[in-house]
């Protein structure tokens, strides 16, 4: 009789265990803020114990998390005059940058050259002289004769990296990191979190997001790509797994001048704003970093040239071209995983 008791307290005691009796739900924390020019918003899940560990407390984690976003932005931001980068960009030959820079700069060039030019970190001049940059917006549009003078700055041939020195072969070159800096920020608070053992979480910076785990009740991350319209209209619902998801489009940062919209992102050739009909690319990735400027370079390339690169290298890729007044999408073999098809 006591063995059997004592067996089914044993068992009840499991059950217990298993069914965490007692137990404390795992909570949401939304940590909200700004950085590099736009919103930040990290909505991560702590379980019981992470709830209870001082070091995890909301206001450590904001505070931390600035901080790395603060260190990136004095290494990236060509909008902070003593960045390393814009002592970069006011030097006349060779400057000894951050291992982190070095990095985002090599992993650009490496983009630079898979996209044959079309991606540039160097078109910062063009980009300043349309006015996307820390400079202000014209308020004409730039003459061929302004826009060719800007045009002999630019070109990633002239940079070169070796260990952390970033190398100018003309001393005029200036880099602009707007269209990969958002990316690796995102990867930066992403791989952070999962230094402090939490291993569910969503982080956005600017739309630029990196995804891991699961929300509470084995739910998982549903995103969106929005319709490149005014306000914000669904697309296509997506779950990205433990993924990167980047997105580029003319529809949210440009301006218009006599019915024209010049866009910021400037086709290195011409040295003049992209005028295709791709409104929107989305780019899912392990790396947030070049999601963001795949993204960029894809944008660049235009729907077709840049649906047959994105094949070409195997990437998730899915297109918003506008025809008219439609929309009509496009994704790559690789994308179709994540595509959510029923309505929720
Ligand atoms: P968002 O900032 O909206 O996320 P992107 O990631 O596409 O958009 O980055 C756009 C920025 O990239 C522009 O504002 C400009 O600073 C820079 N840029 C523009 N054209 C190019 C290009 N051809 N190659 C690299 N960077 C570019
Ligand atoms: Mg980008």
């Amino acid at each position: 009789m006591i063995s059997r008791i004592s067996k089914w307290l044993v068992l009840t005691g499991l059950a217990c265990l298993l069914l965490s009796c007692g137990n404390v739900e795992p909570e949401i924390v939304q940590l909200q803020g700004t950085t590099m020019g736009t919103y930040y918003t990290i909505t991560l899940v702590l379980d019981a114990k992470q709830q209870k560990t001082e070091d995890l407390s909301q206001s450590k984690l904001k505070f931390a998390i600035d901080k790395k976003l603060e260190l990136v932005n004095a290494q990236m931001s060509t909008y902070i005059p003593d960045s390393e980068l814009s002592l970069f960009n006011q030097s006349k030959q060779s400057f000894v940058v951050s291992k982190a820079t070095a990095f985002v700069v090599n992993s650009a060039l490496k983009i630079y050259k898979q996209s044959q030019g079309a991606y540039d970190i160097t078109v910062g001049p063009l980009v300043n002289l349309w006015g996307f940059g820390p400079d202000k917006r014209p308020t004409k549009v730039p003459s061929a004769g302004l826009i060719a003078r800007q045009k002999l700055r630019v070109g990633g041939q002239y940079l070169t990296v070796q260990g952390t020195t970033l190398q100018k072969a003309i001393p005029d070159l200036y880099i602009d990191l707007s269209s990969i800096a958002k990316g690796y920020g995102v990867d930066v608070i992403s791989e952070y979190l999962q230094s402090l053992g939490i291993n569910n979480y969503l982080v956005d910076i600017g739309g630029e997001l990196r995804a891991q785990g699961m929300k509470p009740k084995n739910k998982r991350w549903t995103l969106a790509i929005e319709r490149p319209t005014v306000g914000k209209n669904v697309e296509q619902v997506i779950h990205i797994g433990d993924n990167a998801i980047a997105t580029s489009g003319d529809y949210r940062n440009y301006y218009e001048f006599n019915g024209i919209r010049y866009s910021h992102t400037i086709d290195p050739n011409t040295g003049k704003p992209i005028t295709h009909k791709l409104a929107s690319v989305t780019v899912i990735n392990k790396s947030c970093m070049l999601a963001d400027a795949y993204a960029t370079a894809i944008t660049v390339l235009g729907p077709k040239v840049g649906l047959d690169f994105a094949k070409k290298h195997q990437l998730a890729v899915f297109l918003i071209v506008k025809k008219g007044d439609k929309f009509i999408e496009s994704y790559t073999d690789a994308f179709k995983m994540y595509l959510v098809q029923e309505d929720l």
